[in-house]
């Protein structure tokens, strides 16, 4: 379990086996599989996922309890044609009006969130899980604020990644601001190879 890699970006990260986490991963998944290839750039997916409030008694079936899917997104996604798939999702999160928000939150009965009716969108933001395939980049070659960044700004309370981001293109240290800003990052164990061939797609 030491650390042996002598990378100077390899971060100390969380990691999780857990099921759930998984099976919110194969979204992300496959929302990267809607990507406009790119010779240029990645194909990732991400979701934003309001995890169900703890339960009252651990020992019960709070594992069996998937989270609500509050927001999608992938790279490039219409009508952006530079979007990141994190920010994407951030995006349709923050333009969906707080009646529909709160619609939202009502529509799962079994877990309601107590006094959810009266939450802000950064009220949800904090207590959101964001899933993507692919390390939250923390470099954008176009001037675009970088997602690490932008996710630590609205202080989303998790990150899960599928992979770490290889350096293809840029030095990836998404993890590191995250960090650093007091979000908790978690790498997601078991779909490294698929989400790195996912976003490689279209590059061979
Ligand atoms: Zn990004």
């Amino acid at each position: 379990m030491s650390s042996t890699t002598p990378a100077s970006r390899e971060y100390p990260l969380r990691t999780t086996q857990d099921p759930l986490h998984l099976q919110n991963i194969r979204t992300c998944l496959d929302l990267s599989l809607e990507c406009i290839v790119s010779p240029t750039a990645f194909c990732v997916g991400s979701t934003f996922v309001l995890p169900p409030p703890p339960s009252p008694s651990p020992s019960a079936s709070s594992s069996a309890q998937p989270g609500l899917l509050l927001s999608t997104g992938y790279s490039r996604e219409p009508p952006h044609p530079t979007s990141h798939a994190e920010s994407s999702a951030l995006s349709k999160l923050l333009a969906l009006s707080l009646g529909d928000l709160h619609s939202l939150l009502a529509s799962q009965t079994p877990s309601s969130w107590p006094g959810s009716e009266t939450w802000s969108h950064q009220d949800v933001l904090e207590r959101c899980d964001v899933y993507t395939t692919l390390e939250p980049c923390s470099v954008r070659t176009s001037g675009e604020p970088d997602c690490a960044r932008l996710l630590a700004r609205h202080r989303v309370k998790r990150v899960f990644v599928g992979v770490n981001e290889p350096p293809d293109f840029v030095q990836c240290l998404g993890t590191r601001v995250l960090e650093e800003a007091g979000v908790e990052v978690w790498r997601v164990e078991g779909l490294e190879k698929e989400c790195l061939e996912f976003a490689r797609r279209g590059r061979e």
